[in-house]
Order: structure tokens, then sequence, then C-alpha cells
């Protein structure tokens, strides 16, 4: 083999493995450039792409990037311009080569060069070379597009599996918009729920994700949206309002909203889809709740559910009424649960949730009443009981679980197996000067938030 072929077939030896190994755009831009340097002194090493909804070229390591309107981009423009109705292989100009790339035939773009090339050898394989780097661009990008559709689909997957532990919608929505704005990252998402109550203006919607909204247009948008489409688009495309119907109205919104240019036709069908299943999913939760109201147990804690406990309530009142006999109410709160599901993610949040119903259980006497009241609260009616022998529950309650390791191995949280967590706990005794059976609660409840303002992990009796 002579030198110079011996250059070219070590160069195309080099392309192929850089091709092999960039998994990015970055990756492959920096690394082309590195090989092109067997040629030359090479400073710039570029690829433009055309982007057939503005029109222009963009720099594919960077799509998000217009470019601007000056000098370079008209020449760059006129560089594609060439390719397209030239049939000239590439384009050498003092300091600069550029070359065209193909999208499956299709003129897709240019590969932009600068630096002194000592070596000519490269131009005689150009053609090839312009091949090569076209098939690695679409490549990757078909990977890319297999990336997006697999987390797609699980996006859609974890929807629809919200409902497997929850059905009530103030903790669904925010799941949900904490779902979409993973898999959405380059637009701001929000999720709005409509009042079934208002008239449609813009005070019937609430913002449920994230926690504030500084565009007030949107609010004006959702007030005027048409209950026949899937999808709305606003300020020039920039918008998408996406309405999430449950028995045939609207109960809610999901809202894109794209900082630099229009939303593409990709995002707003993975929107549509996502806003179907959203849609589903609440529209199966509202059943399950119908079922519910007859139900008497919790899914996912096996506790007495929120209807049962007012059941239970009820009859205990008149119980200890009728036996002269002392009853109690704790109600318990954990504490920063939040941040729990935020950290380790919801599936850890429901570990926590049934460990922490587990050693409530385990804390009490038979016939003590424990249910889960809602998301991370639990209440226990303790009859038979004084006030004094309820506080020292109460305590010994919150001293467990403060200590309680759980174990989260199984969650494969690298550097985390375990995580503690703590309550706070209001405690409350029936007394006759009560009216309403839920007066009793209520007091444990007002207990509860003192126990909260006061710092947490303690307990509060009430007075
Ligand atoms: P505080 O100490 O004031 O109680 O703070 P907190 O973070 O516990 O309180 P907040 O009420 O802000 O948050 C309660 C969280 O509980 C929000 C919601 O996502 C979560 N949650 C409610 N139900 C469930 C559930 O069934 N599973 C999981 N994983 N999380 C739930
Ligand atoms: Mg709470
Ligand atoms: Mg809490």
């Amino acid at each position: 083999m002579k030198t110079s072929e011996k250059i070219i077939y070590n160069f195309l030896l080099d392309m192929t493995s850089v091709f092999e190994i960039s998994k990015t755009e970055n990756s492959l831009a920096a690394s082309l450039k590195y090989v092109f340097k067997t040629f030359g002194n090479i400073t710039e090493f570029h690829i433009f792409l055309y982007d057939e909804v503005l029109n222009t070229l963009k720099d594919f390591t960077k799509p998000w990037e217009v470019l601007k309107k000056d000098y370079r981009a008209n020449i760059l423009n006129s560089y594609f311009c060439s390719f397209k109705y030239n049939t000239t292989d590439y384009i050498k100009e003092k300091n600069t080569l550029v070359f065209p790339v193909y999208d499956d035939k299709k003129l897709s773009g240019i590969v932009y060069i600068k630096g002194e090339i000592k070596n000519k050898l490269l131009f005689e394989v150009l053609p090839l070379i312009s091949r090569q780097i076209s098939f690695a661009l679409s490549n990757l990008k078909n990977s890319e597009d297999m990336l997006i559709q697999g987390k797609f689909h699980k996006t859609i997957r974890n929807i629809a599996k919200i409902i497997e532990t929850q059905y009530e919608l103030n903790y669904i929505m925010p799941v949900l918009g904490e779902m979409i704005d993973g898999f959405i990252q380059e637009h701001l998402i929000y999720v709005f729920l409509k009042s079934s109550k208002k008239k449609n203006d813009a005070k019937a919607w609430k913002l449920i994700w994230p926690n504030n909204c500084s565009d007030e247009r949107i609010f004006d948008y959702l007030s005027v949206v048409n209950p026949k489409s899937t999808c709305i688009l606003e300020d020039e495309g920039k918008i998408g309002i996406f309405p999430l119907f449950c028995d045939g109205k609207i109960f809610g919104a999901i809202v894109a909203k794209s900082g630099l240019e229009k939303l593409n036709n990709k995002d707003t069908d993975y929107l549509i889809e996502i806003s179907k299943q959203a849609s589903t999913t609440v529209e199966r939760a509202s059943s399950y709740m119908k079922i519910l109201e007859h139900a008497t147990l919790d899914a996912l804690t096996g506790l007495n559910n929120r209807h049962q406990f007012h059941t239970r309530l009820h009859s205990e009142i008149a119980n200890a009424k009728r036996q002269k006999t002392s009853l109690c109410c704790i109600m318990t709160d954990i504490d920063f649960f939040k941040s729990v599901n935020d950290t380790y993610g919801h599936a850890v949040g429901d570990c926590v949730l049934k460990t922490v119903a587990k050693a409530i259980k385990k804390e009490l006497r038979e016939y003590d009443i424990p249910s889960r009241y809602g998301g991370e609260e639990f209440t226990i009616i303790l009859p038979n009981t004084s006030l004094e022998e309820a506080t020292v529950v109460a305590e010994r309650l919150r001293s467990q679980i403060e200590k309680k390791k759980i174990n989260i191995e199984d969650y494969r949280i690298e550097g985390v197996s375990s995580i503690n967590v703590t309550i706070s706990v209001g405690v409350s005794v029936y007394n006759n000067s009560m009216k309403e059976p839920d007066e009793l609660y209520r007091a444990a409840d007002g207990a509860l938030y003192k126990a909260k303002e006061g710092g947490r992990n303690r307990v509060v009796v009430a007075q």
C-alpha cells in the first residue's frame, strides 16, 4: 500500500469507529473534527441540517438554536442551495470546505469545515465520506427516535398505573404533571383543573402543576377552550392546550409552552396521546371512586378507608355515649412526605405508606380502629381509652416510626438502602359538649396542625 492509500485507509477506519462509539450529536461532531485532522490543521467542524418547518439551517449539535440572520447564515444557506441545484460534490474556498449530507437520498444539510487542508487526497474520497456521514446521521436520528418512543410508552404506562394506589384527583393530577414534565423536557408543562361549578372563565381554572404560572394569557386561552378539540394552538403555535375529558366534559387541561419556536408536530402528537391517556386514567379513577363508596378498605395499606372511618366514628361515639366510656381519636401525618416522593419516586413513597400503616397496626390493641384518612394521613379511633392513655399510644407510635429503618433495597436507588420518616400527631378525646361526631376528629386535626407548626415529629393534645 502506498503511503497516501494508507492515510486514506486509516482515516476511513477511524471514521468507522467514530460512528460506532458516538452516541450523541456532540460526540460525533467532536470526534469527526479530530479525525479530519489527518488532512491538515482543522479549526472548525460543523454539521448544519435543514429544518423544513423553519426553512433554515441549524447546527445539528444545537437543534434548539436558530442561526442568527447574519452574513454567515446567508453564506451557509447559499452553500446549501448550491448543492440543491448543482451537481458539485463539494465547495472549496480559501480555508473553507463544504460538502453535502443526505437523508435517504434527499439533501438534508451540509458539513462545514474550516482549516488548512494540506493533504489533497481528501477531495478524492469526499463523496464516500459524505455518504458515510449521512448514514451515521440517520442512524443517530433513528436511535434517538427509538429512545423517545420508549420513553413515551413508559410515560403512557406510568400514567395508566397511577391509579393502582390512589383515586383522588388532587393526588393524581400533580403526579401526572411530574410525569409529563419528565417526558417533554424542552417545553414548560402546566396542569390545570377546571371547577365544574363555575362558568368557564379564567377563574374556573386552577393551576395544579407546578406551583406557579407567570403567563396570565394561558388563563385567558383556557377560558375559551372549545370542548370539541383535542389540541388548541395559541401564541403563533408556541402554546398548546390539550383539554382533559371525563364523561364527555372538560375537567382539566395540560398546557405546553415553548420558549423559542412553535411546538412541532411530533410534540403535539405525543401530548394529544398523553392527554387521552390522562383522561382515561381519571375516568377510571372516578368510576373506582364510585365503587369504593361501597368498599371499606384502602387498597394500598389494607387499613379502613376514609368512608369507613366516618362510619366507625359515628358508631363508636354512639357506643361510648351509651356505655359512658371515654373515646379518643388520633390523627397523624407523615412529615415532609412530598420530598420522599420527589427524591426517591412514588413507588418508594407507596412503600413508606405501607410500612407506616403496618407500624401503626402493630402498636395498637385489637379493638383500636386505624384508617387511612387520605394521602399520607392516618387516623386511629381508640374506644374505651382515656386521653392520658391515648397520648401514651400516640407518643409510642411517633417514636417507633422515628426509629424505624424503612428498607428500600428493592427499588435500587444507588447508595440508599433504607430511609427514615417522622410523623406529627394530634390527639383528642370525646366530650359531651361535642354536638357532631366529626368534631372529635376535627379537634385531633387541629392538634395535628399545631404539631406541624411547632416543628413536626411531635405529639400535641387538643385542649
Ligand atoms: P408536611 O410535613 O407539611 O405534611 O409536608 P408534606 O410534604 O408531607 O405535605 P404535603 O401535603 O405537601 O404533601 C403530601 C404528599 O403526599 C403529596 C402527594 O404527592 C403525596 N401522596 C399522597 N398520597 C400518596 C400516595 O398514595 N402515594 C404516594 N407515593 N404519595 C402520595
Ligand atoms: Mg398531609
Ligand atoms: Mg405530610
